[in-house]
């Protein structure tokens, strides 16, 4: 293999955790060739992007090298499924290749997605079509854009061949880059077993990975439900302030290191409304746009349950009783560290500096009334906010020319505006708070209709050029120009009535 294409791997889960995999290799594919390549992203671990551009970058994202170092295996799981449990999931199309130190000092996973059936398929064909590859490379972008802990696509390979799902599709490999691949539901798999050791080497190597300021003490295992709990409230306050919809809140498909995983049928709110649900498995609306916070907390408690054994001092029944109390005391709190966590969010996005707690019920309240005029109105979550910019500096129209009637915001308006009032002291902050809040309030985001229109045409047509200008526009998006205008324009109403992901 070309020298230049060298991974500095260092395999710890394959090292430290026999047990809890099983080794795999990829399946070869007819023809691999690349459809994007995230240089950014291999800057950050060190790579060499010419090299990796070239038929033997190709051959390794697509499956068909395994690179010098890398020690492939599939991840044993379990998981809560719209509330259902399943004993055993694991990577069912994924392969772990192995854990790089980026350049900065980080370990990150590098992982295959789509490289062939492994013991966890489940009579699944281990495959993965163009299509929903290239929506997790992208939106996986664009979260990181706007500031979002998520895992990334480091390059998404055509394979060559067809998958089949209800017709045939272009298949696909996509190459992930995370913190770590350790899920809810990896602890689910070795709780419900009752099999303590394993847990324990897990739990213990999640700590020294995510948290090694708890290493060695004597709750750590209670510190680590809380770290994690304090990692989803912050990622649940930034998805409900950029308007993102998972779709798939699965406890599998929920992060230790807080990171966003799975991008399957997530979605953007358009007009904002927190029962919106795009998904078309998502019958009940359990994972609709509002209940995410909830759905968290929810899968929380599960986290939860998975680490009482280790929890508890022992088995006997006050150890227990006490840890049932302790690991429900950070469930119970969950609501309030989202909340705190959304209302910094709210403030940042209002152009509010001043966060004295005697402010706290005030300013939530005035974020709620907001909300519920963009929702009673039918308005645009994004363009509301981004517009609310142009108010702070003096005009009101841009805002009010969203709502059907213009003066439906004038009230609320005026209460922002007092509020703004008093850490202003008199004086005109309107350009320094306009700026600010265009620094925290996206002008584009990854709207619904334009990815479908670019997954559409690279997997229809083979034709990559608009998925390579939405990705550029999502790159940078609280950067407001007119040549990406129509990246900032909402869906029509009718479209995204009958907009649904699979
Ligand atoms: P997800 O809903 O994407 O989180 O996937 C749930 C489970 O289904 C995981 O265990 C996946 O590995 C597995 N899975 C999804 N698609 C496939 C496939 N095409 N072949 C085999 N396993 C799959
Ligand atoms: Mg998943
Ligand atoms: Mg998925």
């Amino acid at each position: 293999m070309d020298p230049a294409l060298t991974f500095r791997f260092d395999n710890t889960y394959a090292r430290e955790l026999p047990g809890l995999y099983v080794r795999g290799q990829p399946v070869p594919v007819a023809s691999p060739h690349l459809l994007f390549l995230n240089h950014q992203l291999a800057g950050e671990l060190g790579l060499d992007v010419a090299a990796l551009g070239r038929a033997e970058g190709a051959a390794v994202f697509a499956g068909n090298a395994v690179p010098a170092g890398a020690e492939p295996l599939a991840q044993a799981y379990a998981g809560h499924q719209f509330g259902r449990y399943s004993p055993q999931l694991g990577d069912g199309r994924a392969l772990l290749l192995g854990e790089v130190i980026d350049r900065s000092g980080r370990r990150r996973d590098m992982a295959l997605k789509g490289s062939g059936p492994t013991p966890f398929s489940r009579g699944g064909d281990g495959r993965a079509a163009t299509g929903p590859m290239l929506r997790e490379a992208l939106i996986g972008e664009a979260m990181h854009a706007l500031g979002i802990p998520t895992t990334r696509a480091l390059a998404v390979a055509a394979t060559g061949e067809p998958v089949y799902r209800e017709q045939a599709l272009p298949g696909a490999v996509l190459t992930r880059v995370a913190a770590s691949h350790l899920r809810v539901g990896t602890f689910q798999f070795f709780s419900a077993d009752d099999d303590t050791g394993s847990l324990r080497l897990l739990a213990e190597y999640t700590i020294a990975r995510h948290d090694p300021d708890l290493i060695g003490e004597p709750d750590r295992y209670l510190g680590l439900l809380r770290k994690v709990a304090e990692r989803q409230a912050a990622l649940m306050a930034l998805w409900m302030n950029v308007g993102f919809i998972h779709g798939v809140m699965n406890t599998d498909n929920m992060t230790i290191s807080g990171e966003t995983i799975d991008y399957g049928p997530c979605a953007f709110v358009e007009a904002y409304d927190p029962q919106a649900v795009f998904s078309s498995i998502d019958r009940g609306g359990r994972y609709a746009f509002g209940n995410q916070p909830l759905i968290a907390r929810w899968n929380i408690a599960r986290l939860a349950e998975a680490l009482l054994p280790l929890i508890a001092e022992d088995r006997s029944e006050p150890a227990m009783d006490k840890a049932v109390a302790q690991a429900t005391e950070v469930v119970d709190v969950f609501p309030e560290l989202y909340r705190a966590a959304l209302l910094a969010g709210h403030r940042a996005k209002l152009g509010l500096r001043r966060a004295t707690r005697d402010d706290d019920a005030t300013d939530s309240v005035l974020a709620e009334d907001w909300l519920a005029l963009l929702h009673q109105h039918g308005v645009d979550f994004t363009l509301a906010w981004r517009r609310l910019a142009d108010a702070a500096q003096h005009d009101d129209d841009r805002l009010r020319a969203l709502f059907d009637d213009p003066q439906a915001p004038d009230a609320w308006l005026a209460r922002w505006r007092a509020r703004c009032a008093l850490e202003d002291a008199g004086a005109d902050l309107g350009e320094e708070r306009a700026a600010g809040m265009r620094r925290v309030n996206p002008w584009v985001i990854p709207r619904n209709h334009l990815v479908e229109e670019a997954l559409d045409a690279a997997s229809a047509a083979d034709d990559m050029r608009p998925f390579d200008r939405l990705l550029a526009a999502v790159r940078m998006p609280y950067q407001e120009s007119q040549e990406q205008a129509r990246y900032a324009e909402p869906a029509p109403a009718s479209v995204t009535a009958r907009y649904r992901t699979f």
